[in-house]
């Protein structure tokens, strides 16, 4: 037996990483529905993937995102959106450095 037989939530091919990446690297304002929950729980979506032979995407929050995340890329998604910030988690995912962290005071501009 080895470690590879276990279950990882992560297990993403390297096509997969690579996907991921791009879309990360291109996408820019969310398509994700903003009224829209996750198919699991009852969070706001954050993810989206549209999957072959499916009409409609299914919505992902975070958490359960990166628990589907290698499932869902190996479904070989039609198109998917995932928000950068939540691939963290994610080995072999570089989330590209993004100036949107919170604001100290909220009142800064610059
Ligand atoms: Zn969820």
């Amino acid at each position: 037996m080895s470690t590879n037989t276990m279950t990882a939530p992560n297990t993403l091919t390297a096509d997969a990483v690579e996907s991921i990446k791009k879309v990360i690297q291109e996408q820019k304002k969310s398509p994700v529905d903003p009224m829209g929950l996750c198919d699991r729980c009852s969070k706001n979506a954050k993810s989206q993937f549209l999957l072959p032979g499916h009409e409609t995407p299914l919505l992902f929050c975070a958490h359960h995102m990166r628990a589907h995340l290698g499932g869902l890329m190996a479904a070989g998604p039609v198109s998917f959106w995932v928000a950068a910030e939540d691939l963290w988690t994610v080995r072999g995912v570089e989330v590209p450095a993004q100036n949107h962290r919170r604001s100290g005071d909220g009142l800064t501009d610059a």
